[in-house]
């Protein structure tokens, strides 16, 4: 845990956010900023700032991360239209907050390259 760190704020209970779902090892809440009908992130719990920060001993959690938005995305009935999941890694790609999240986009058709 971080304590200067919105996410981990989120995972501790001390900042609100919309939570779905969690487990013991990830956390998935609304994004407060949509861009899309369904915009969710999925965080694990333990601190990890950015994707190339992972090691052999931590990257699991990324596809626990994956398993819960696609639990989400069935749950969400965007499934089967399609939905778009993306961890954007450093400032160029778009990255705003140094914790690792997985954003769940869906219920809109989407562009390709998304610029
Ligand atoms: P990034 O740009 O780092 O890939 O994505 C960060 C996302 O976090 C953005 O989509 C932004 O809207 C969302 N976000 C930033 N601050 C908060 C917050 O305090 N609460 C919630 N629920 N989402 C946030
Ligand atoms: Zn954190």
């Amino acid at each position: 845990m971080n304590d200067d760190c919105l996410f981990c704020r989120i995972a501790q209970r001390r900042l609100p956010a919309e939570i779905v779902a969690e487990d013991d090892d990830v956390l998935a809440f609304k994004d407060v900023n949509p861009q899309a009908p369904t915009h969710l992130l999925v965080i694990p719990k333990s601190h990890i700032a950015r994707l190339s920060d992972l090691t052999p001993e931590t990257a699991r959690v990324v596809g626990q991360t994956v398993l819960m938005a696609n639990r989400l995305a069935q749950q969400s009935g965007i499934a089967e239209p399609g939905y778009r999941l993306v961890m954007n890694c450093g400032p160029q790609a778009g990255q705003s907050v140094w914790h690792l999240h997985l954003h769940l986009l869906g219920g809109r058709p989407m562009k390709w390259p998304p610029g």
